[in-house]
C-alpha cells in the first residue's frame, strides 16, 4: 500500500512527506523543512518506529523552508538528493535565504542535489512510480510528483488550495507558473489528490472550479 505522513515544519508551515511503499518499506522524503532537533527527532522517530528505508529525499524546490532539513536526512540514511538543476543556484543560497527571512540555522551549509530531476524523470517507491513534472514559476526549478497509480499528486509551491504559490521571489515568474499550473497540473484527472508544500490537501477538480488564481 501506498502511505504518505504530513509533517508540518518551521515557521513557514512548510508540509513535509513521507511516503512509502507499506509492503517493501521503502520511502522517499519530499521537501525535509526540520530546523529544529525537536523537528528532526520527529521524522527520524517515525522512520525509524515504522522501519522505513529512505532512499531518496527529493526537493520540489530548493526555498529554505523546503529543503532546510535534507543534508541531515541525506547524511543518516546514505540518501541523495534530487532536485531541478534549475534551482541549484538557491540551494547554495541557503544562508543568504535564511538571512533574508530573519531565521537562524544552527548548520549552514549549501544543500546540493545529486539528481537532477527532468520533466518525466521517474522515481519509484517500492512499486509505486512518480513522474517528475516540471513546474517553473515559483521558482525556476519547481517540480511536482505524480502517482498515476494512486491519483496523487504533490505539487511544493506551484498550486495551493485556492491558491498558487508566490511569484516575487528570485527567479520567480507569475505568467509561467500560471501558464504551468493549467497546462500540466490542473490537467490532470479530476479525482486527483493534490498535496501542496503548504496548508491543506485538495483535488485537481476543486481547484479547476474554485482557485480564482488559474480561472
Ligand atoms: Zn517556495
Amino acid at each position: 500500500m501506498l502511505n504518505i505522513k504530513t509533517f508540518v515544519f518551521n515557521p513557514f508551515q512548510e508540509n513535509t512527506y513521507v511516503v512509502c511503499d507499506t509492503d517493501s518499506r521503502d520511502a522517499i522524503v519530499v521537501d525535509p523543512g526540520m530546523i529544529t532537533p525537536r523537528e528532526c527527532s520527529q521524522i527520524e522517530d517515525y522512520i525509524a518506529g515504522n522501519r522505513l528505508n529512505v532512499k531518496m529525499i527529493v526537493l520540489t524546490h530548493m526555498h529554505l523552508d523546503h529543503c532546510v532539513g535534507a543534508n541531515a536526512l541525506s547524511r543518516l540514511y546514505d540518501a541523495p538528493i534530487a532536485a531541478s538543476a534549475a534551482d541549484a543556484i538557491l540551494g547554495v543560497s541557503i544562508v543568504g535565504q535564511a538571512t533574508r527571512f530573519g531565521i537562524y540555522l544552527p548548520e549552514s551549509e549549501a544543500v546540493r542535489a545529486s539528481i537532477d530531476l527532468t520533466d518525466g524523470y521517474k522515481i519509484m517507491v517500492g512499486e509505486y512510480e512518480f513522474t517528475v513534472i516540471t513546474v517553473p514559476g515559483h521558482s525556476p526549478g519547481g517540480i511536482a510528483l505524480y502517482c498515476s497509480q494512486e491519483n496523487i499528486v504533490l505539487t511544493g509551491d506551484s498550486l495551493f488550495r485556492s491558491s498558487i504559490g508566490r511569484t516575487d521571489l528570485p527567479g520567480g515568474n507569475s505568467r509561467q507558473l500560471v501558464e504551468n499550473v493549467r497546462n500540466k497540473l490542473l490537467t490532470l484527472p479530476a479525482d486527483t489528490l493534490v498535496l501542496p508544500g503548504h496548508g491543506p490537501s485538495t483535488t485537481v477538480g476543486e481547484e479547476c472550479a474554485t482557485n480564482p488564481f488559474v480561472m
